[in-house]
């Protein structure tokens, strides 16, 4: 009723490429990327290139001095993306299984997620959904978005909705609009949470028209895809404002990456940039076994020992929890490091360990 399916269907369309034809585009093809300097060569990749999709935005391509910098093997294809490591897996944390309907993926009492589009401003190498993402994939019809939405209606135990994808930024105001507006209809919903990555990827997207969309009387959160601090640009600092302003906090997320960020100075760097522009870090992630994404790997031992490092040289606003996301479906939980050792003391954060006395502590 608040959309008809013509309209709708032009939306989406036009939803990767909404910026003025004036402005730069974003490389989404190896030819693109090679004209750009970015490759060399277009042959070894032409395997990867078919298999996963590519899209550099203009903000990320002007980050790059070097395709191996943090920037660059974010986002550049890699002929290693077609080595399948044996533990890899195409549906790596069991999202598939979980599915009770099309783009919902349900899998704790409160939350679901709410995917209405696959298509994304950046395709990151090391994306755990890399399968299924790309730019003409995924694009919920009108009749299983509001299926989907019925289904949230129909759930009274649902209290928050990811919406997540894909990227939801990436849907045109008109479409996010409906989404919300139907979302702030159903009582038992409490929060929206928007799971995005373009206010660094591709801040230009971010517009009024988008955040009026994003009126409701619901608690509203937005949480940031960020991996290193190359991304906050000023710009990024500026669209992450213009939600700030909105009254919608803003937290981060970031993936644990060799290369990207695996060292405590990368991660307090990010982590000190983060909280100036007033975002929460929220989740460390330790990397989903997607194919093809072992050269990022950073093991969970090391990812341990990194925070260790990092923890009380920055503020413990900052401190992220570092989560593994169980292969299978099993769900998120946290593998920070233990501070309590097994007889019952404590480490501080060199090493050394303290008796808790029984009297003194209970
Ligand atoms: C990560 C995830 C959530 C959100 O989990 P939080 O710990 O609340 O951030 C919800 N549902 C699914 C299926 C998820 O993968
Ligand atoms: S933005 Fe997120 S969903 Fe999209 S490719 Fe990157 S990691 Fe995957």
């Amino acid at each position: 009723m608040l959309f008809m399916p013509d309209g709708s269907c032009h939306d989406t369309k036009h939803a990767t490429e909404r910026r003025p034809s004036s402005t730069p585009r974003s490389l989404r093809s190896l030819a693109d990327l090679r004209r750009a300097g970015l490759i060399d060569d277009e042959a070894p990749l032409q395997a990867v290139a078919a298999q996963y999709a590519i899209a550099i935005p203009p903000a990320m391509q002007a980050l790059i001095t070097d395709r191996h910098d943090p920037i660059g093997l974010q986002v550049i294809p890699d002929p290693a993306e077609m080595i399948t490591a044996p533990y890899e897996n195409v549906d790596p944390i069991g999202d598939d299984a979980l599915s009770p309907v099309p783009g919902i993926v349900h899998r704790y009492p409160d939350r679901a997620l709410l995917k209405p589009l696959l298509i994304c401003p950046v395709y990151c190498r090391f994306c755990f959904r890399r399968e299924h993402v790309g730019p003409d994939g995924g694009v919920l019809s009108e009749e299983q978005l509001r299926i989907a939405l019925d289904w949230l209606a129909g759930h009274p135990q649902i209290r928050e909705v990811i919406l997540t994808g894909g990227d939801p930024l990436m849907l045109s105001p008109r479409r996010l609009s409906f989404i919300i507006n139907e979302l702030n209809n159903i009582p038992h919903i409490d929060i929206i949470r928007i799971h995005s990555r373009v206010p660094v990827a591709d801040p230009a997207l971010v517009t009024q028209a988008m955040l009026d969309a994003l009126e409701t009387d619901k608690a509203m959160f937005l949480v940031l895809h960020t991996n290193n601090v190359k991304e906050l640009t000023d710009l990024a600092a500026l669209s992450i404002q213009s939600f700030q302003r909105r009254g919608i906090p803003v937290l981060s997320q970031t993936v644990l990456l060799r290369g990207v960020n695996d060292s405590a100075e990368a991660l307090e760097a990010l982590y000190r940039r983060i909280l100036r522009l007033r975002v929460k870090p929220y989740y460390l992630h330790q990397l989903d076994a997607a194919p093809g994404t072992a050269r990022f790997r950073v093991p969970v031992e090391e990812g341990r020992a990194i925070l260790h490092a990092l923890r009380g040289r920055i503020s413990g606003l900052a401190w992220p929890t570092y989560v593994i996301d169980i292969p299978g479906g099993y769900g998120k939980v946290p593998v920070d490091p233990d501070y309590l050792e097994s007889d019952g003391s404590v480490r501080d954060i060199n090493g050394h360990r303290h008796i808790l006395s029984g009297e003194a502590l209970p």
